[in-house]
């Protein structure tokens, strides 16, 4: 089976959250399963220079404006189609915006530009080329499904995974001209959405499946709380609507051979995670005791709930618990956590940054990672505190609720629990839970427990892979039929 994976980020060539995790990490676990994923990318300085020999399979004019060419190449494990478009992607700063932080004005143009050349690829624009599935991610590569369906592959079954519906990619209605799609496009059932463009509404529409991140989440985004306005056609596409957990990477996620850790261990050998606490008590200036480090490993968002946990730190260092925050994000929450790290000096540590080597310290050593989400589409951070005997403190929405079995007294006698859920999502239910971390973690044989059945919990890729070989299975069905 050949699915086309259409993507705007991949790990490990760009990333700016999960998304990247999925799309690099997905076609390696189901190469063993059958099924061969090519990812379409966009070619960003970074992934232009991952590769030497350049050598076009497609070259084209793009309906919305300028040339483009496609290169297919190997990097590392991953079978590419790579965009070629100089003048919408070769920039300096990130995929979506400038150094500074501010999006590109044209991200329509890139990011259509990026879907057209899914949808000719899809309707097999090269040659020896002809994918079975379509599969795009999120709003950058939704309209994918858009120029499948209005041009050359219509027939093919596409379904789009959405990892957050936050960003729906809603541009003005004058963007519609320049999109070169034929005028019939433009209406409630295709692209138009409250009188302008929507590309994540045109790819929902437009879709065979729609997946998301964690079947929770698949529930929740069809209320109005979580819908984001999108939930009247999310009901609309409810037959057709899965959740998927993500898994992980367990090769690089290894606390056994992560090369990023002063102390590598493993479940027998939880001991060893004390050296690695060391050095997250250095870098975060904490005062070395027996008192549990609980970690924050996130963008300092809204979404992550960081207000809320901002507002409560005083409450957290009075419970008993150290905070060591890596982050960085809204510069209101980044001032406020710094304010909350100068008033409990060697209790609350703060780095405001992106450092992934940190993070794996992070996992390794401290005691528990606090995820306080709005709302967590899955969540990986989590995942990987599972797999690192970090115990999760999680607000009990979406792939969080999905992926941990709150420590209540039933389940720590039927030794089943992974951390800690609270709920609903507010200050007071956030210190209750880690009053009960404190005080589990007072108990060492209770604590251990715990810890060792988060790291027996099946994370990997296997099992969620084998779900979307059983989706892309169904849609080749339904396209027989
Ligand atoms: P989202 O994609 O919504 O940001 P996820 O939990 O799905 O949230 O994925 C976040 C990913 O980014 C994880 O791999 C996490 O470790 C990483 N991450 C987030 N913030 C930082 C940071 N400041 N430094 C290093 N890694 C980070």
């Amino acid at each position: 089976m050949q699915v086309l994976s259409v993507t705007p980020e991949i790990f490990p060539l760009i990333k700016t959250g999960g998304l990247a995790d999925v799309t690099g990490a997905l076609p390696i676990a189901l190469a063993g399963k059958g099924v061969a994923m090519r990812t379409l990318v966009p070619g960003y300085p970074v992934v232009m220079d991952a590769f030497k020999k350049k050598k076009a399979v497609y070259q084209y004019p793009l309906l919305q404006g300028g040339k483009a060419s496609v290169h297919a190449v190997k990097v590392g494990e991953l079978d590419l189609f790579v965009l070629d478009a100089p003048h919408l992607f070769d920039r300096q700063g990130g995929p979506y915006g400038t150094v500074t932080g501010s999006d590109w004005p044209d991200n329509w143009r890139r990011f259509a530009a990026l879907s057209q050349a899914g949808g000719d690829i899809a309707g097999g624009a090269i040659s020896g080329y002809q994918p079975d599935i379509v599969h795009a991610h999120d709003w950058q590569s939704a309209m994918t499904l858009a120029y499948m369906r209005y041009g050359k592959a219509v027939g093919v079954p596409s379904l789009i995974t959405v990892h957050n519906l936050a960003f729906q990619g809603q541009f003005g209605a004058g963007i519609f001209g320049e999109l070169g799609l034929p005028g019939v496009a433009m209406q409630l059932d295709g692209v138009e959405y409250y009188g302008g463009v929507g590309f994540l509404k045109a790819g929902l529409q437009a879709a065979w499946a729609v997946t998301t991140v964690s079947p929770t989440y698949a529930q929740e985004i069809r209320s109005p709380e979580f819908g984001m306005g999108l939930d009247g056609l999310i009901n609309m596409r409810a037959v057709d609507l899965y959740g998927i957990v993500n898994g992980i990477d367990v090769d690089i996620w290894n606390p056994a051979t992560d090369k990023h850790l002063v102390a590598n261990y493993s479940a027998e050998t939880l001991e060893a995670r004390g050296l690695n606490r060391k050095a997250v008590e250095d870098r975060f200036n904490l005062e070395n005791d027996d008192s549990p480090i609980v970690c924050v490993v996130s963008r300092l968002t809204w979404q992550k709930g960081m207000d809320i946990l901002a507002a409560v730190v005083d409450g957290v260092v009075q419970r008993g618990a150290r905070l060591a925050v890596l982050g960085s994000g809204d510069a209101g929450l980044e001032g406020s956590l710094l304010a909350a790290a100068a008033r409990h000096r060697g209790r609350v540590g703060v780095v405001i940054g992106y450092d992934e080597a940190l993070s794996h310290i992070m996992q390794g050593g401290s005691d528990a990672i606090i995820i306080p989400s709005r709302f967590e589409p899955c969540g990986l951070t989590q995942l990987y505190g599972l797999r690192y005997g970090c115990v999760p403190v999680v607000a009990r929405t979406g792939g969080l609720a999905d992926t941990i079995i709150d420590a209540n007294e039933a389940a720590l006698s039927a030794g089943v629990a992974t951390g800690f859920q609270f709920a609903p999502n507010n200050g007071g239910a956030l210190l209750h839970a880690i009053r009960r971390l404190v005080e589990a973690h007072a108990r060492p044989a209770t604590w251990a427990s715990v810890q060792r059945q988060g790291m027996k919990a099946d994370v990997s890729w296997d099992k969620s892979a084998e779900k979307y070989v059983e989706l892309y299975r169904l849609l080749l069905s339904k396209r027989a039929a």
